[in-house]
């Protein structure tokens, strides 16, 4: 058996019941044969998969609130500090109620590669808690970060473990937490990150992801001898990351013509409107159906379907899982040619393997939805330098992260003869930073 093979068999073995870690684990592992089989003898006497699937450290924490009724509830907190060979934990607290050790051990594990491919010095955490934000009153919120932070302060630090936002986690959480960790400590410091701009937060954070995702794009396109401006993109979501993908697409020349919600989707053959979407979905909260108010002549549709739009760019920026193989196959019948995920995993991996078989450019979430978490990192630099960037500077300097991205995944995968496959070279350009990282200091 080879040494990918043991280990993936290990982590299942010494991790039972993390069905979610196992399947990160195994995805990123196999993608990495070709470098594994390289060094193999010297990772094997360094343990080095061994060790990069072992979180340095998991903290478990005991979380009790007290509810509008006086009633007193207990929720069960975690940070997992997986790895900090290339700089301080970094990764977002998710606040669901299916969260679980093994859910944040796999999202903690895939941020130690998004978070290399960055270039920029953080390592890979996550954390987060089985309590459900929905339904909860504002007091409710402030009582449960208040009692989450007044455990969760001992482990974290700027230069230690920076956490930030995740599902159910946004400005409001983050800004109860920060108030909490700098009482408790007396230290105004960069400790969180997603902070509001009065007090330290950076501009440029809420539109990062969608903009660094079309900045990828654009680049990965250029590279491949196309433009993209007067092509045709559809979009999936219209959340954060779904309206200023539309945004800065329509910016570089494209025509953004269907969006969804989790109820159905629009198409407007005129490019869609992007100041009615915001207004539909920032300002007055409302479900897509309201689109056709502000646009007579667009089409809503109830249920899934927005991938049988003819596009020439996919931008699936929802959720997990919302494009499948039967999707995959429309977009190619259809001479759909390029697929970037703005969301976590959206593209199940049939539907990679499809897609990447049939010539389709496909740009995995890891690389191409990393500029969140870049600018994340940049928030941590103005708040070390006590200073505020203009929004031009820091997204310059994002444009620039998502070019060296793209570079960096596009020769590892050339380096080991997998030239065009960005799945694969984002996992090995990842690791491979980590791992001469790993190996440079020592045994730990
Ligand atoms: P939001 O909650 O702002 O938006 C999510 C959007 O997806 C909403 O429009 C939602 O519709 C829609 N949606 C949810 N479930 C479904 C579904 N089953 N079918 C169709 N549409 C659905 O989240 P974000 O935009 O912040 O995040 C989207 C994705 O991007 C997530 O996977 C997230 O992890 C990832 N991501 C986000 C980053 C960020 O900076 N925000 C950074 C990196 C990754 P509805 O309004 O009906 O719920």
């Amino acid at each position: 058996m080879g040494y990918v093979d043991e280990v993936i068999e290990l982590v299942v073995k010494k991790n039972p019941a993390e069905p979610e870690f196992h399947q990160a684990v195994k995805e990123v592992l196999e993608s990495l044969r070709a470098v594994v089989d390289a060094n193999e003898e010297k990772y094997r006497k360094e343990a080095l998969l061994e060790r990069i699937v072992e979180p340095d450290r998991q903290i478990k924490f005991k979380v009790p609130w007290v509810d509008d009724k006086g009633q007193v509830h207990v929720n069960t907190g975690y940070r997992v500090q997986f790895n900090n060979a290339i700089g301080p934990y970094k990764g977002g607290l998710r606040l669901h109620p299916s969260v679980n050790l093994g859910i944040i051990k796999f999202l903690g594990f895939e941020q130690i590669f998004k978070n290399s491919l960055t270039g920029l010095p953080i390592g890979g955490g996550k954390g987060g808690s089985d309590f459900d934000p929905k339904g909860k009153s504002d007091r409710e919120i402030l009582a449960f970060c208040t009692s989450f932070i007044t455990e969760l302060y001992k482990y974290i630090g700027k230069d230690m473990d920076v956490p930030a936002g995740d599902i159910g986690t946004g400005a409001r959480e983050i800004g109860y937490m920060f108030g909490q960790y700098k009482k408790i400590t007396g230290n105004y410091e960069g400790v969180l990150t997603g902070k509001g701009l009065t007090y330290g937060g950076s501009l440029v954070r809420t539109e990062a992801t969608g903009y660094g995702l079309l900045y990828f794009v654009e680049e990965m396109l250029k590279c491949n001898g196309k433009d993209i401006s007067g092509k045709t993109v559809v979009v999936s979501g219209s959340g954060n990351v779904a309206i200023y993908a539309i945004q800065k697409a329509h910016q570089l020349g494209a025509k953004v013509v269907a969006c969804s919600d989790s109820n159905g989707w629009v198409y407007d053959a005129e490019g869609i409107d992007l100041a009615a979407l915001k207004e539909i979905k920032e300002v007055n909260r409302a479900r897509l159906t309201e689109y056709k108010k502000y646009r007579p002549n667009s089409e809503y549709h109830e249920g899934r379907g927005v991938w049988t739009v003819k596009c020439d760019i996919a931008l699936p920026c929802a959720t997990q899982n919302e494009l499948d193989l039967e999707d995959a196959k429309t977009l190619v019948k259809n001479g759909c040619f390029a697929v970037a995920e703005g969301a976590n995993m959206p593209t199940t991996l049939e539907a990679t393997q499809y897609l990447q078989a049939n010539g389709v450019l496909f740009a995995p979430g890891k690389a191409a939805n990393a500029g969140g978490v870049a600018t994340s990192a940049l928030e941590m630099t103005q708040n070390s330098e006590r200073l505020s960037w203009t929004f031009e500077e820091v997204d310059a300097k994002l444009k620039q992260i998502m070019i060296n991205i793209f570079h960096n995944l596009d020769d590892a995968a050339k380096r080991y003869n997998a030239a065009g496959n960005y799945v694969v070279g984002a996992n090995i350009a990842g690791f491979e930073k980590v791992a001469n990282a790993m190996m440079a200091q020592g045994i730990y």
